[in-house]
């Protein structure tokens, strides 16, 4: 707590001191019938500057007893008081007895009245005692108490960065990772009212550059989304929008065709939409004709097929030579996040890090039960590929 000096170190001025001679004037006969008169009454008297309290107007008794006022001096001003007055009753008049300071916050509102340092009241260097009768011609000196401020407390807070985006494409590559900055903040301990804030360090921006043709020693992993679209897979867009990341979708036909509006929001956001067949079957049990008519209706629905994805990844040389045959690639994936058995983040992230290499091809699922923690672990996976220095592209860049 610090401690900062009073308005004022004496009582305020009264407006009815005795320096107004024409008031004191007027009432000099009274203060000559005064019987008894010791210093500093006579001399303050003669010189015609007795004058009655307004404050202590309460103190006055019927006419007669008038004369009976003694006088005291406060910091070297003199009033005019009735017998029997004492410390205490002196103290109703705010303006003639030293006040305690307050604590204040640091707008300078008071935050308790009388709280910061006494004030200190002495005769003759003893101090006052509240129940003391003020005797003629008592010499009082008082000093205010001090305010007090509030002492202050400083917290950082982190500004995040922003991410800055630049060229077109496919492929996206981490030019520089962002480093967020900081802010202090000054706030009272008792109000918790601000003080002041300040930007300590500026946060730097991420910087990240979309490009469309892969680079010599480029590092890159793939995310890929499997079995949908389904309830979760416009989250994953958002998810994936605000990372920054490509992604490809291996979808199912007999979704798809229901959910042709959201086919067609996935590649407007740049994202690539392959075949996972129309009803997730195992290829490898099923026939010749059941093979062509589950990825060619699928292909009908999403508009050309590149890649299959074959459901469980369950392959053999019948699979790929059917495949083949139709002019199209298998896709599998190098990193089973098992998303739809684990749900949660950490575990979804864990087998991210132990399993990426360059040209990983990672699967999670927008399809299925919950999808939640497949939401929440997008950013936590694309900021952790970044980090690694891995640009992140859709399948069709990678196989
Ligand atoms: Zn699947």
């Amino acid at each position: 707590m610090m401690a900062i000096p009073a308005m004022t170190t004496v009582p305020d001025e009264p407006p009815y001191r005795r320096s107004d001679r024409r008031r004191a004037a007027g009432r000099g006969r009274r203060g000559a019938a005064r019987k008894r008169r010791t210093w500093p009454g006579h001399l303050a008297l003669m010189t015609g500057v007795a004058v009655m309290l307004a404050g202590l107007a309460f103190f006055l008794a019927p006419t007669g007893q008038v004369s009976t006022l003694g006088l005291v001096q406060v910091n070297g001003l003199t009033y005019a008081v009735p017998p029997g007055v004492k410390v205490s009753d002196l103290a109703q008049i705010s303006s003639l007895l030293a006040r305690p300071g307050s604590t204040l916050d640091l707008t300078g509102d008071v935050i308790a009245v009388g709280a910061g340092t006494q004030a200190t009241r002495q005769i003759d260097s003893v101090a006052l005692s509240e129940d003391q009768t003020l005797a003629d011609g008592t010499l009082i000196f008082v000093r205010h108490g001090e305010h007090v401020l509030e002492s202050v407390r400083r917290v950082t807070t982190d500004i995040p960065f922003g991410t800055t985006v630049t060229g077109k494409g496919n492929i996206v590559t981490p030019v520089q990772t962002g480093t967020p900055g900081l802010r202090e903040i000054y706030k009272g301990t008792s109000s918790g009212k601000q003080a002041a804030s300040f930007v300590a360090t500026v946060p730097e921006d991420a910087v990240l550059q979309w490009s469309s043709k892969v680079q010599t020693g480029q590092k890159l992993a793939a995310l890929t989304f499997d079995d949908g679209p389904g309830t979760h897979t416009q989250e994953v867009l958002d998810a994936l929008a605000a990372a920054h990341a490509p992604a490809t979708f291996f979808v199912l036909g007999s979704s798809a065709a229901g959910s042709k509006g959201m086919i067609a929001k996935i590649k407007a956001a740049g994202h690539e939409v392959e075949n996972h067949t129309w009803s997730h079957p195992d290829l490898t049990k099923v026939s010749a004709a059941e093979f062509r008519s589950q990825v060619s209706r699928t292909s009908a629905v999403i508009g050309g097929t590149r890649f299959l994805r074959p459901p469980y990844g369950s392959s053999n040389a019948s699979v790929k030579a059917q495949a083949a045959a139709m002019g199209i690639r298998l896709a599998f994936w190098t990193v089973d996040t098992l998303d739809w058995q684990h749900q949660d983040l950490d575990s979804i992230l864990g087998y991210v890090k132990s399993g990426t290499r360059p040209g990983a091809i990672i699967l999670m699922h927008d399809g299925g039960q919950n999808r939640l923690q497949t939401v929440a672990a997008i950013p936590v996976v694309v900021n952790w590929l970044f980090a690694q220095g891995y640009s992140l592209t859709i399948v069709d860049q990678i196989l």
